[in-house]
C-alpha cells in the first residue's frame, strides 16, 4: 500500500501564503511519477485562525492558491481534526513563522507519534527564536555580529528606562546603523534598520508589536549568501546560493516581488570560503539540535574574508522559486527527489526512536 502523506500548509503566521505557494509546489512534486508511486497526498489545509479544513476543502486551496477567508472561531474549533488525519503515516508540515516553524506543531505531531519532517521541538524552538539561536550559535563557536536581547515590557511599560535601555544597546553596539528585529518572526517582517537613535526607538516599538523578545544587533556590510542542509545526525550541506538586490536591506517587499531579488547559484566564491560556509551551515544545524532540513544564511565580508552566521531557517521557502530547493537542484537532487529524501528522513528519524 501506499505511504499516506499528510500536507500541512497554510497555518496562523504571517507567512501564511508562502506556505501555500510551498505546499502547492510540494504536492506537485507528490504527484510526481516516482514519488505517486509510493506515495499518497492527504492535504490538510490550516487557515488563518489555526483550524484545519478536509482534504477536500484543503485541494481547493491548493488548485486556486488562495487564502480562505476566515471570521473567529471558538477555542473548541482548534481542536477539531479531520477524521483523515487518523489515517496519516507520515506528516510533511511546511508551515512558516510561529505556530508552525517554532516546535508548536512539531509537539502535536510527537504526541500524535506519527513521523514528519523536519525537526523536532527542540530543533524547531530554538532555531526560531533568533536570541536562543545565537546562544547555540556561540556556543559552538560560530561567528556572528554582536547583539543585546531585549523585552516588550523593557520598551513598552517603563517610559522612564527607556532612555536607558537604549543608552545601553549604543554602548553595546556601538556605531549605528543596528537591525531591530521580532525574535521570533521570518520574511524579514517587524524588521527595521536603525540609522540613529530616533529611528531605534521607533523601531524598537514597531518590533515589540510583534513579539515579545526582540534583538537588536549591530549591522555589517556584507555579500548574503546561503547553504541548505539536508539530513539528520550525518547531515550534507548544498552548494553556496548569493542573494542580491537594490534595496536598502532584504526586506519583505524585496523577498517577494517579482524581480526584485537576484539569486546566483552556485554564488561566486573562493573554494576555501564555500567549504567554510557549507562547514558552518552543518556546525549551525547541529548545534540548535536541527533535523532533516535547513536554510543557514550568513554575511560574507569581502574585505576580510570574514564569514558571520546570520540565522538559520528549519522550515525554508520550498516553492519551486525558492533557495532551499534550487541549492539543492544545483547540487544534484531535484525536487521531486528532494521532497522524497525528506519523508525517508522522517521514517528514519522516527525509527530511531524520535
Ligand atoms: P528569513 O525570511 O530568511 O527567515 P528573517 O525574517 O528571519 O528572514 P533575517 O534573515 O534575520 O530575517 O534578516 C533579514 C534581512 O535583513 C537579511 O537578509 C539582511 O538583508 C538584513 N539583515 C539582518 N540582520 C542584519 C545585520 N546584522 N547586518 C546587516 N544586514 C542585516
Ligand atoms: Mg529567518
Ligand atoms: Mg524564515
Ligand atoms: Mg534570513
Amino acid at each position: 500500500a501506499k505511504l499516506r502523506v499528510g500536507l500541512l500548509f497554510g497555518g496562523r503566521s504571517g507567512e501564511h501564503e508562502v506556505s501555500i505557494v510551498s505546499g502547492r509546489a510540494i504536492a506537485r512534486a507528490l504527484a510526481e511519477e516516482s514519488n505517486a508511486a509510493q506515495y499518497e497526498t492527504i492535504p490538510f489545509y490550516i487557515d488563518k485562525e489555526g483550524c484545519w479544513h478536509s482534504p477536500e476543502v484543503s485541494r481547493q486551496v491548493l488548485d486556486s492558491g488562495e487564502a480562505l477567508a476566515v471570521q473567529g472561531i471558538s477555542a473548541a474549533a482548534l481542536w477539531q481534526f479531520p477524521p483523515e488525519t487518523a489515517s496519516i503515516d507520515v506528516w510533511f508540515p511546511i508551515l512558516h513563522g510561529p505556530n508552525g516553524e517554532d516546535g508548536t506543531i512539531q509537539g502535536l505531531l510527537s504526541l500524535m507519534r506519527v513521523p514528519f519532517v523536519g525537526s523536532g521541538v527542540l530543533g524547531s524552538a530554538v532555531g526560531m527564536d533568533k536570541l536562543m539561536m545565537k546562544t547555540a550559535f556561540a556556543e559552538a563557536g560560530l561567528a556572528q555580529v554582536n547583539y543585546v536581547g531585549v523585552t516588550r515590557s523593557q520598551i513598552w511599560s517603563n517610559p522612564c528606562v527607556f532612555p536607558t535601555l537604549c543608552d545601553d544597546i549604543e554602548a553595546q553596539l556601538g556605531n549605528y546603523p543596528y537591525f531591530v528585529k521580532p525574535a521570533n518572526l521570518g520574511s524579514s517582517v517587524g524588521i527595521s534598520k536603525a540609522r540613529s537613535r530616533a529611528e531605534l526607538e521607533t523601531a524598537l516599538d514597531n518590533a515589540a508589536s510583534y513579539d515579545r523578545r526582540i534583538i537588536v544587533e549591530a549591522g555589517v556590510t556584507a555579500r548574503e549568501v546561503e547553504c541548505a542542509v539536508l539530513g539528520n545526525d550525518r547531515a550534507q550541506a548544498s552548494v553556496v546560493g548569493e542573494i542580491s538586490f537594490n534595496s536598502d536591506f532584504y526586506d519583505y517587499e524585496t523577498k517577494y516581488t517579482d524581480g526584485r531579488a537576484n539569486l546566483a547559484i552556485p554564488a561566486e566564491l573562493p573554494a576555501e570560503v564555500a567549504e567554510r560556509l557549507r562547514e558552518m551551515a552543518i556546525r549551525a544545524f547541529l548545534a540548535v539540535d536541527a533535523a532533516g532540513l535547513s536554510r543557514v544564511d550568513f554575511f560574507y565580508v569581502e574585505a576580510t574574508g570574514e564569514v558571520l552566521i546570520n540565522e538559520i531557517n528549519t522550515l525554508p521557502g520550498f516553492t519551486a522559486l525558492s533557495m532551499y530547493p534550487q541549492l539543492w537542484a544545483a547540487s544534484g537532487v531535484s525536487f521531486p527527489q528532494l521532497v522524497d529524501r525528506l519523508i525517508r528522513l522522517a521514517l528514519e528519524r522516527h525509527g530511531e526512536g524520535l
